[in-house]
Parts: structure tokens; sequence; C-alpha cells
């Protein structure tokens, strides 16, 4: 096993570029998953760690290997795609022991090790199944299985849940973490779904239009996003992002709501300013006059929780929108006028120009 480092790498196609300045390291036997939206740098910067892409700046480390320059063959990484990439006609056994029979190594302790693997997956009594005409998370499964026998450095899923459907994406999602820690292997994961990330992974670094926004666990992401991006990208559903209209003393205010900021001190200069809060975060309380009610225009009941979506009564012109996450069935209905609670403490501040979150800066 081993760590695996880029230090400041970048890849360009011509003029674009598509990973910039990466700082990034894995620990031995983390998981580690690299989540985005589409097109934000994460497969390149997968590609690059197997060797598929070569880079164009910096140096990636394999412990304190550089190996920029080494072979996809010399790296030693196993890799686990979308589609499963196994042949079809042949067993569940005999895909496994492909990559063995590649490096000529499908011996007695080849034969061992292919049996273990069975086992660890329990697919010794399907052994010798054709893999055709099994369901998709049994192919992953047997694809992870090919990519354990090889005993690698360290394995690269890549976007591997994709085609799955939702019962078994919960079920081998559980089952790559059990056998990435049994076996601690150091594992990069490559996602475009927060609830992979944070089921999955030790860590997760969040990219975007081919920077690193925030890297670390999911709860200091959750709690702490760095800038607004990672605020939006983090939570179901997504965090409440009002626009501050005024900010007095130890409160800010927008358009029907105003919140009390604890005591904590803005940066001077500040001057617009977003208030972000979670949905779960804010609790309903009956409306009574003056700041602060809102009515409800929608309730999604989501069987434990009710998503309810409101609008906040303003003085003048049309009040903010805000999400409140409650206990369900709550009994609240579309049209109903209630006071939103938003905690204090819960609440955060960016700077609408830079995106930044201020409370590190305060
Ligand atoms: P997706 O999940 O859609 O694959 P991603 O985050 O994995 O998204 P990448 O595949 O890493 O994104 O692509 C990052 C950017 O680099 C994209 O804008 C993509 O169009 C561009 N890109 C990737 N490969 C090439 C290539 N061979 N030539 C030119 N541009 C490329």
């Amino acid at each position: 096993m081993a760590t695996i480092e880029f230090r400041s790498v970048s890849k360009s196609y011509g003029t674009f570029e598509a990973v910039s300045d990466l700082n990034l390291s894995c620990a031995e036997g983390e998981m580690l998953a690299l989540l985005g939206p589409s097109g934000c740098g994460k497969s390149t910067t997968l590609k690059m760690a197997a060797g598929i892409e070569s880079i164009s700046d910096g140096e990636i480390y394999f412990g304190d290997r550089p190996v920029s320059r080494l072979s996809p063959g010399k790296r030693n990484i196993a890799m686990v795609f979308e589609d499963y990439g196994l042949y079809p006609h042949l067993s569940i056994r005999e895909n496994i022991a492909f990559p063995l029979r590649a490096r000529g190594t499908h011996d007695a302790a080849g034969q061992k090790r292919i049996g273990e693997v069975l086992a660890l997956l329990g697919l010794e009594a399907q052994a010798e199944n054709p893999v055709r005409g099994m369901s998709g998370g049994a192919m992953q499964r047997v694809a992870i299985g090919r990519a354990l026998v090889r005993d690698p450095n360290m394995i690269l899923f890549d976007e591997p849940l994709s085609h799955l459907d939702a019962d078994q994406k919960i079920q081998l999602r559980t089952e790559i973490k059990r056998l990435q820690k049994l076996r601690g292997i150091t594992s990069i994961l490559v996602t475009h779904d927060q609830t992979e990330a944070i089921a999955m992974a030790d860590r997760i670094a969040v990219m975007n239009h081919g920077v690193l926004q925030q890297v670390g666990q999911p709860q200091d992401l959750y709690e702490r996003p760095v800038n607004l991006f990672v605020a939006r990208f983090i939570g179901e559903p997504p965090m409440n992002l009002l626009p501050v209209r005024e900010h007095t003393g130890d409160a800010v205010n927008g358009a029907g709501w105003q919140v009390g900021l604890g005591g904590r001190a803005l940066p001077a200069g500040a001057s617009s300013l977003i208030m972000g809060i979670r949905p779960e975060h804010i609790s309903l309380a009956p409306a009574t006059p003056g700041v602060g009610t809102a009515e409800i225009s929608y309730r999604e009941p989501r069987g434990d929780v009710d998503v309810l979506t409101m609008r906040f009564h303003a003085e003048a012109g049309d009040g903010d929108i805000l999400v409140a996450e409650i206990p369900g069935p709550s009994g609240f209905r579309a049209g109903d006028c209630v006071r939103p609670l938003i905690p204090t403490g819960s609440v955060l501040i960016f700077d609408a120009e830079s995106g930044l979150n201020l409370e590190d800066a305060a």
C-alpha cells in the first residue's frame, strides 16, 4: 500500500486548463472522494494518478517516489470503472483471474489468491457461472474482485455505482467500504454524487472548474464550507443562501427576516453579504405579528421529514424564500403562516463577491 500525493499538478488541453495547481494527498488506507459537477476535472485527476493521462506540470508521488513518468503498468494500480469492463463470455472466476493470467502469475499462489477473493466477496458458489446476464451490482462486485486479486498499491474507482439502481447502489457502497477498510487499500473515488461520497469516503475533495475548493471530512464540509460553492454543493435540500440587505450591529437582515450574529464580528469592509442556514437547522413557531413571519407555499412530505418552502412577509416587495426541513409528518399545509426560528449558532455569513465564508476571516 502507499500514499498518493499531487504536488502542484496541472493538466492542460491546448490552452484549456482542466486541472489547476492541485495539491492533494490521500493517506495510506484512506478512501478519498473527488466530488464535483460534470467537467470539474475529477476524472482527469484520476487518470493522471493511473498514468492514462500525462501531467502538464507538477509531480505525483506514491509514497516518496515520483511516478509521473511511469507507464500505467509500472504503477501497480487497479481501476474500477462505471461500466465494469468485464469479459461477458468468461466466468466469474476467469474474470477475477484475468489480471494474474495477463501478468503470468496464474500459479498455485495465484489460485489461492483467487479463492480468497471469491470467499471475500461471497462468490464461491457461483464462481463458474458466466458473468453475462448478471445484475449490474453483481458485475461490479466481480470487477472489484478483479481489482483486489492483483494486490495493488491502490484502487481508483471511477463512478463505480452510476449505472446501478438505488437498492444496488446502497448495497454496493457498503460492500466497497467494507472491503476497502478490511484490506486497508488506499483508494480514490470519483463521483458527482454527494450522498455516495459522504457514505463511502473518509475525506472528500470538492472540485470546481479544475480547482480544488476544499478537502476535509464530510462533517467539516457540511458544517464549515469554505465558500458558497461548497455550501451549495454539499447538503440536500441545499443550504438557504439569502442576500443580506443590512448589517446592523449584532444582526443582519434581509427581505422579511432578521438574525442575530451572537457577538460575531464581521470583517471591516465586508459590504455585500449572504446569510447561510441549513434547512434542517430551522424550526417553526406559531406566527406572531411583526418581523419574521412567512407563508408556506409548498410542502414536500419525505416520510420522516417534511420539506417546507415558504416566503417571508416583507414590508415592501417580495420577501425572501426559505426552505425548512422539520420532523414529519408535520401537519403544515400550503397557505399556513409560521414564524421560522433561525438559530444564531448555525448561521454562516459569506462574502457575496469572493464567495468566501467570513467565519475564519472575522
Ligand atoms: P465528468 O463526470 O463529466 O467526466 P469530470 O469532472 O470528470 O466530469 P473531466 O472528465 O476531468 O471532468 O474533464 C474536465 C474538463 O476537461 C472538461 O471540460 C472536459 O471537457 C475537458 N477534457 C477532458 N478530456 C479532454 C481531452 N482529451 N481534450 C480536451 N478537453 C478535455
